[in-house]
């Protein structure tokens, strides 16, 4: 049976940046609200993993608004770092999601673990979990990741979050360097996005 097309939507963040990047991944015809619209607040992120958290949120923000809810959870996995900040990405920041804050917790961390990190490629990724839950009760989840290195120094100011600190395989520039439209084109939430793009 053909899926019918999603046309109003629940996008079941709290955080800007990620809003404003969904908001440019999905066609232009569909109506889109934020949790502010329904002054919902977001729910504790208790989920173990990527894909238990965006569920937990799209599976709330649906039932409280009773629309469909399109919710993503995604963070950074650094492999030396036993794959930190991942689901404690946003959590680093602090309670006013302060992301020099948590960038230099990253730093800070890696400079425990090895004195000269700086010099060695640090081995990253973003992951993104996307869920859309409909008021039936309906689940469909995807995941996008893309693979970097960590910059040793905070370069460009564009996008959020850690983009100041991302360098994604194969190029010489952070996300913070690039253009949101060059980012949005090659990044973790783009590559989940693809894969659940029929249903709008
Ligand atoms: P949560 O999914 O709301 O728990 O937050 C994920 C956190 O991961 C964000 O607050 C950012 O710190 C980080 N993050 C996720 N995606 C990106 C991205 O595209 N760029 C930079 N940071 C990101």
């Amino acid at each position: 049976m053909l899926n019918k097309k999603i046309t109003k939507l629940l996008v079941g963040t709290n955080n800007r940046g990620k809003l404003i990047e969904i908001k440019g991944l999905l066609p232009k015809n569909v109506k889109i609200y934020s949790p502010s619209d329904f002054k919902i607040k977001s729910p504790a992120e208790i989920g173990k993993n990527f894909s238990e958290n965006s569920l937990i949120k799209a599976k709330f923000f649906s039932e409280k608004s009773k629309m469909v809810c399109l919710s993503d959870d995604s963070g950074l996995e650094i492999d030396v770092l036993g794959g930190d900040p991942g689901v404690y990405s946003a959590r680093w920041g602090g309670k006013n999601s302060n992301f020099i804050k948590a960038i230099n917790r990253v730093f800070k961390e890696l400079k425990k673990k090895d004195e000269d990190w700086k010099i060695k490629k640090i081995k990253a990724r973003f992951i993104c979990s996307l869920t859309i839950y409909w008021p039936n009760k309906k689940i469909i989840q995807s995941v996008g990741k893309i693979q970097g290195y960590i910059s040793p120094l905070m370069r460009g100011k564009n996008g959020f979050g850690y983009d100041p600190i991302f360098i994604p395989l194969n190029r010489k520039i952070t996300f913070g360097q690039m253009k949101s439209i060059e980012k949005y084109k090659i990044d973790h939430r783009f590559k989940a996005f693809k894969k659940i793009k029929k249903f709008f």
